[in-house]
């Protein structure tokens, strides 16, 4: 049968998504398990969207709209942009493959950094292009390298910004002198999926480049400070003319109709927002404490999930956590056997979480 497969699919190796919870309990025969594996919202969905939902859950008979007119009409309204500049997914995921579709001859690469989001190189792959890494420099992208690995033939640069799954972001200035470096033939991806949750003041503001007229692509999402990962949302923001081409790409039904009206929602629930920033911070803050206390190493992070240096294998820890109910996402996919991430939940889930390494972590020394 593997005679009839594509060969760039036969080499992809596939994305291992944080386990469900469901999948877990069944399992291991457990009743109470939380997940901290995606970083997703541990807060719920907005109340906002929940309603909305409701309200249209009558509807889905319909095609949802195409144009997805009301919620771009927000965003654009949101970033004092127009609708022409905004491009809704299936989830950003989706729109990392609509813009490689949208950009790339098949002789040209892409360059992005180890130890980021895998998705670049997967949806590469099964589009049967190139991708160059750059190390990871003390856990974070080295735009410097990356430069380096620009050639003729590279069209398309992924910066993961904060990075999944460091943590780490690359500021202001870098980002102003990477820009200026690159030829006018490439184009620049900032995925900003964790933005909401920054709290630094030199993160770059990439929509300044795109006001600039510089060729950039930023990618956002409702899946994780927006809570909406299970109904699949993102979007792209970039000039009129390139969201003119991604349009051709994306398919017409992309985006269903109850993450439409949800989404909607969620952007004018900003007390929701709020909550959930207040609180990561605050969990963030809990857990590199108790992280210090046990003399267990970590990375600084600006987003909400922390890379955690466990110092053997993440693997058998995940395996030891997940015995406690407990879900967090191992790093050997990623280049980091060592460290597992773990996402930052509730009051009552970072307890939990802490309570379990300790035993985990104790163990075995
Ligand atoms: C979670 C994540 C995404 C994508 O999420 P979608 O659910 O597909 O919108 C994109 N990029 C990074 C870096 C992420 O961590």
């Amino acid at each position: 049968m593997k005679a009839l497969i594509r060969k760039s699919v036969l080499a992809v190796k596939p994305y291992i998504p944080g386990k469900p919870i469901e999948e877990t309990k069944r399992q291991l025969g457990l009743k109470e398990v939380i997940k901290l594996a995606s970083n997703e919202n541990s807060w719920g969905p907005s109340p906002k969207a929940i309603s909305a939902i409701k309200r249209s859950l009558s509807g889905v008979n319909r095609y949802p709209d195409a144009q997805g007119y009301y919620l771009k009409k927000r965003l654009a309204k949101f970033f004092g942009l127009s609708l022409e500049n905004f491009v809704l997914g299936n989830g950003s995921d989706e729109l990392i493959d609509v813009v490689i579709k949208t950009f790339m001859e098949a002789d040209e690469n892409i360059v992005t950094s180890q130890g980021t989001f895998l998705e670049y190189e997967i949806i590469a792959q099964v589009n049967d292009r190139k991708v160059k890494h750059a190390p990871l420099r003390y856990f974070k992208y080295d735009l410097g390298a990356m430069l380096k690995l620009v050639d003729k033939k590279t069209k398309l640069i992924f910066i993961a910004n904060p990075n999944n799954p460091t943590g780490t972001y690359v500021t202001k200035d870098e980002v102003a002198q990477f820009i200026n470096a690159l030829p006018e033939t490439v184009v620049v991806v900032f995925d900003e999926a964790y933005d909401a949750f920054i709290d630094v003041d030199d993160y770059p503001d990439s929509l300044s480049y795109l006001k600039k007229k510089k060729k950039i692509i930023i990618l956002r999402t409702f899946s994780k400070a927006y809570g909406l990962a299970g109904l699949r949302l993102g979007y792209a923001i970039a000039s009129a003319e390139l969201v003119t081409y991604m349009e051709r790409i994306r398919q017409p039904f992309n985006v269903n109709l109850l993450a439409q009206v949800a989404g909607l929602a969620a952007l004018e629930d900003k007390d929701f927002l709020t909550k959930t920033r207040r609180l990561t911070l605050e969990g963030k803050d809990f857990i590199y404490q108790e992280l210090s206390r046990m003399g267990v190493g970590y990375v600084l992070s600006v987003a909400n999930f922390i890379l955690v240096d466990v110092g053997r294998p993440g693997q058998e820890v995940f395996k030891s956590c997940l015995k406690f109910g407990v879900i967090v996402r191992e790093m050997s996919q990623y280049g980091l056997a060592n460290f597992i991430r773990v996402t930052i939940g509730t009051r009552k889930e970072n307890q939990r979480f802490i309570r379990v390494l300790r035993k985990v972590l104790a163990v075995r020394t």
